[in-house]
Protein backbone atom coordinates (compact mmCIF):
# COMPACT_ATOMS: atom_id res chain seq x y z
CA UNK A 1 0.00 0.00 0.00
CA UNK A 2 1.47 3.47 -0.83
CA UNK A 3 0.75 6.31 1.07
CA UNK A 4 0.33 10.12 0.23
CA UNK A 5 3.22 11.77 2.80
CA UNK A 6 2.56 15.70 3.02
CA UNK A 7 5.46 17.49 3.63
CA UNK A 8 5.33 18.61 7.00
CA UNK A 9 6.77 22.08 6.05
CA UNK A 10 3.74 22.87 4.19
CA UNK A 11 1.11 22.01 5.99
CA UNK A 12 2.83 23.59 8.89
CA UNK A 13 2.91 26.51 7.45
CA UNK A 14 -0.88 26.42 6.29
CA UNK A 15 -1.48 25.14 10.35
CA UNK A 16 -3.65 21.89 8.76
CA UNK A 17 -3.45 18.32 10.13
CA UNK A 18 -0.36 16.92 8.91
CA UNK A 19 -2.05 13.60 7.49
CA UNK A 20 -4.91 14.64 4.97
CA UNK A 21 -3.70 18.35 4.89
CA UNK A 22 -7.53 19.86 5.33
CA UNK A 23 -8.59 19.75 8.44
CA UNK A 24 -7.60 23.15 10.91
CA UNK A 25 -5.35 22.07 13.34
CA UNK A 26 -5.99 24.85 15.67
CA UNK A 27 -9.00 25.46 17.73
CA UNK A 28 -7.95 28.57 19.51
CA UNK A 29 -4.58 30.69 18.71
CA UNK A 30 -2.15 28.22 20.32
CA UNK A 31 -4.14 25.08 21.12
CA UNK A 32 -4.94 22.01 19.13
CA UNK A 33 -8.13 20.77 18.22
CA UNK A 34 -8.38 17.49 19.73
CA UNK A 35 -9.25 15.79 16.33
CA UNK A 36 -9.19 16.44 12.42
CA UNK A 37 -12.73 17.78 11.41
CA UNK A 38 -12.06 15.86 8.18
CA UNK A 39 -9.73 12.35 8.71
CA UNK A 40 -10.55 12.07 11.97
CA UNK A 41 -6.50 12.36 13.09
CA UNK A 42 -5.77 12.65 16.57
CA UNK A 43 -4.21 15.84 17.93
CA UNK A 44 -3.94 15.45 21.38
CA UNK A 45 -0.67 13.61 21.35
CA UNK A 46 1.62 16.48 20.73
CA UNK A 47 4.84 15.98 22.70
CA UNK A 48 7.01 19.30 21.77
CA UNK A 49 6.35 20.92 24.72
CA UNK A 50 8.13 24.35 24.44
CA UNK A 51 10.31 23.29 21.47
CA UNK A 52 8.04 25.84 19.17
CA UNK A 53 8.83 28.63 21.73
CA UNK A 54 12.78 27.67 21.43
CA UNK A 55 12.60 27.61 17.44
CA UNK A 56 11.06 30.95 17.74
CA UNK A 57 13.39 33.14 20.35
CA UNK A 58 16.38 31.56 18.16
CA UNK A 59 14.93 32.86 14.64
CA UNK A 60 13.75 35.80 15.94
CA UNK A 61 17.26 36.41 17.52
CA UNK A 62 18.67 36.00 14.20
CA UNK A 63 16.94 37.65 12.09
CA UNK A 64 16.90 40.45 14.40
CA UNK A 65 20.28 41.14 15.23
CA UNK A 66 21.46 42.23 12.36
CA UNK A 67 19.45 44.73 11.32
CA UNK A 68 19.62 46.07 15.30
CA UNK A 69 23.52 46.29 14.79
CA UNK A 70 23.08 48.09 11.04
CA UNK A 71 20.59 50.52 12.85
CA UNK A 72 23.26 51.16 16.05
CA UNK A 73 26.12 51.86 13.57
CA UNK A 74 25.07 53.69 11.10
CA UNK A 75 22.71 56.07 12.29
CA UNK A 76 23.60 55.67 16.55
CA UNK A 77 19.92 56.34 18.00
CA UNK A 78 19.38 56.37 21.43
CA UNK A 79 18.37 52.95 23.82
CA UNK A 80 14.53 54.13 23.92
CA UNK A 81 14.44 54.87 20.48
CA UNK A 82 15.95 51.25 19.69
CA UNK A 83 13.43 49.86 22.10
CA UNK A 84 10.52 51.42 20.39
CA UNK A 85 11.21 50.18 16.67
CA UNK A 86 12.14 47.01 17.21
CA UNK A 87 10.69 46.38 20.66
CA UNK A 88 7.31 45.91 18.48
CA UNK A 89 9.09 44.24 15.54
CA UNK A 90 10.75 41.19 18.10
CA UNK A 91 7.18 40.59 19.74
CA UNK A 92 5.51 40.94 16.47
CA UNK A 93 7.71 38.23 14.71
CA UNK A 94 7.22 36.03 18.17
CA UNK A 95 3.73 35.54 18.06
CA UNK A 96 3.55 35.42 14.43
CA UNK A 97 6.06 32.55 13.98
CA UNK A 98 4.57 30.46 16.84
CA UNK A 99 1.67 29.33 15.63
CA UNK A 100 3.65 28.01 12.29
CA UNK A 101 6.67 26.73 14.04
CA UNK A 102 3.99 24.54 16.68
CA UNK A 103 2.33 23.40 13.50
CA UNK A 104 5.33 22.48 11.70
CA UNK A 105 6.86 20.38 14.82
CA UNK A 106 3.86 18.67 15.06
CA UNK A 107 3.88 17.82 11.48
CA UNK A 108 7.25 16.51 11.36
CA UNK A 109 6.87 15.00 14.95
CA UNK A 110 3.59 13.31 13.22
CA UNK A 111 5.52 12.58 10.50
CA UNK A 112 8.30 10.57 12.33
CA UNK A 113 6.18 8.73 15.15
CA UNK A 114 6.57 5.24 15.15
CA UNK A 115 3.34 3.58 14.18
CA UNK A 116 1.42 0.91 16.51
CA UNK A 117 2.40 -2.54 15.95
CA UNK A 118 -1.28 -3.30 15.86
CA UNK A 119 -1.95 -1.30 12.85
CA UNK A 120 0.79 -2.01 10.66
CA UNK A 121 -0.47 -4.92 8.21
CA UNK A 122 1.66 -7.87 8.26
CA UNK A 123 2.99 -7.90 4.79
CA UNK A 124 5.41 -4.72 6.36
CA UNK A 125 6.66 -6.26 9.46
CA UNK A 126 9.68 -8.34 9.09
ZN1 LIG B 1 -6.90 15.42 8.73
Amino acid sequence: MTQHVLSPWRTGIKCVCPHCGRGKLFKGFLEFNLRCDQCDTRFDNSGSGDGPAFFVMFAIAILITPPVLVTQIVFDPSVWVQTLVWGPVILAGSVGLLRPFKATLFALEAQHRPKPVDTIPKHEIL
